[in-house]
């Protein structure tokens, strides 16, 4: 029998022939592991294998419910054997979301095991009380194999693993949280998900850079990725999906913490929202969030700079975006924005990515560079392009009238080019 020696990266999985100390794909150190390519093995994937005409085949998939909203959300509930991540940082409340999860499925006769590698079996005692679920099966537990063996002695439907980058296998010699270990227990719990049915929620943390902890491959193994955000000072969470293998990838639930544990908001619209007074560099501005539009205060605080390259920080939004905006305002509103440095913020705590936030960006920049107060009713809605068109999108319409009912003011390209541009020269 013929093999041949391969050398894969388990963070990315980049394979070459040669070792490498530093993956060349993802620059990270010690990932290159030595794996044999049998080619007597290879073989046997080329065996025929009929296609099979896709109206022929059965829907296998079986959903395990957990509540209206949840089940929505996720398509239609937890799916059997599906692998579900859910990312976070530290303390936002993945733990306590996925307890209440954990009460409600077990509220419908599934049996749920809570396997907790970070805390004791009395820690989550108290935090189960707390939120009244008492019907969850806990178990506080390091090792893998010890956790396959019990989750499938116990036949459970649905098991919530915190964290995978807590727990280890004897088998890796990396300590508990290290990529390998990290990829290799993944892979464990993905198999033993798919060979029992069962649903598994993992809990992984997230880096500084708000990036899943872990190897780069791990969101790729999964079915569903979601993220879990929001600012530990505040009580609002949204709780987004990122990737879906199962229903829609674009929904989010948002939610807000309470004594009782972590609660569905029915109408999100302006809860993002601390009414104050008015001031130079804030206006609002509307994102949208699954189906919800979403009211968010956009800050904009420009100071003169003394630097050749002026600072540009952006917080909740992407700096990239910012930095395109910043050049259309210099170029097509002859604002010189470059004598400024620019720092901008979305209240909150909240991360948006929404173009339609543009115009309440360009015009908080406007105020802060000119100190002129935009009154503090006033939702600012538009895209830009890089010629300084504005625009919306059709379906925005809907979202518009509904926020217009709740008293506030719409500034967007319906209103006409021409006012804006003549607002901004007011500005
Ligand atoms: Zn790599």
């Amino acid at each position: 029998m013929k093999s041949k020696k391969m050398f894969v990266c388990s963070n990315c999985g980049y394979s070459s022939i040669k070792w490498y100390g530093k993956c060349p794909n993802c620059g990270e150190w010690g990932t290159f592991i030595e794996k044999e390519v049998d080619k007597k093995n290879r073989s046997v994937h080329k065996k025929y294998n009929p296609p099979v005409k896709i109206g022929e085949i059965e829907e296998s998939e079986e959903y395990l419910k957990i509540n209206k909203q949840i089940d929505n959300f996720l398509g239609k509930g937890l799916v059997k054997g599906g692998v579900y991540l859910i990312a976070g940082t530290p303390g936002v409340g993945k733990s306590t979301f996925l307890l209440q999860v954990s009460q409600l499925l077990s509220n419908n006769k599934y049996k749920v095991i809570y396997v907790s590698a970070e805390e004791s079996l009395s820690q989550i005692s108290l935090r189960a009380k707390r939120l009244s679920a008492k019907s969850v099966y806990s178990l506080s537990e390091h090792n893998i194999d010890s956790i396959i063996a019990s989750i499938e002695n116990e036949n459970a439907d649905v098991v919530v693993i915190d964290s995978i980058h807590t727990i280890f296998s004897e088998e890796i010699e990396s300590i508990a949280g290290g990529i390998q270990q990290v990829r290799f227990c993944a892979e464990k719990l993905i198999e033993t998900a798919k060979k029992n049915s069962m649903a598994i929620i993992i809990v992984a943390h997230v880096t500084k850079e708000g990036a899943i902890a872990g190897p780069k491959t791990l969101e790729h193994m999964v079915d569903t990725v979601m993220f879990l955000e929001g600012d530990k000072k505040t009580d609002l969470r949204i709780l987004k999906l990122h990737k879906n293998r199962f229903g829609p990838s674009d929904e989010s639930l948002i939610l807000e913490m309470e004594h009782s544990g972590l609660n569905i908001i029915d109408d999100p619209t302006i809860k993002f929202l601390e009414r104050k007074d008015a001031s130079d560099g804030k206006i609002y501005g509307m994102v949208l969030e699954g189906r919800y539009p979403i009211v968010v205060e956009a800050q904009a605080l420009c100071v003169p700079t003394p630097l050749a390259i002026p600072r540009r920080i952006a917080v909740g939004f992407s700096l990239n975006r910012l930095n395109m905006l910043l050049a259309v305002i210099e170029k097509k509103l002859n604002i010189p924005v470059y004598k400024y440095d620019v720092y901008f913020n979305i209240a909150g705590g909240v991360k948006v990515e929404s173009t339609l936030l543009d115009m309440a960006l360009v015009s908080s920049v406007i105020s802060s560079i000119n100190k002129k107060i935009i009154k503090n009713n006033v939702v600012a809605i538009g895209e830009f392009d890089l010629s300084g068109n504005i625009r919306i999108f059709q379906n925005s319409k809907k979202f518009i009238d509904k926020i217009e009912k709740l008293g506030f003011k719409i500034l967007s390209p319906l209103n006409g080019i021409d006012t804006i541009h003549k607002l901004y020269k007011n500005l």
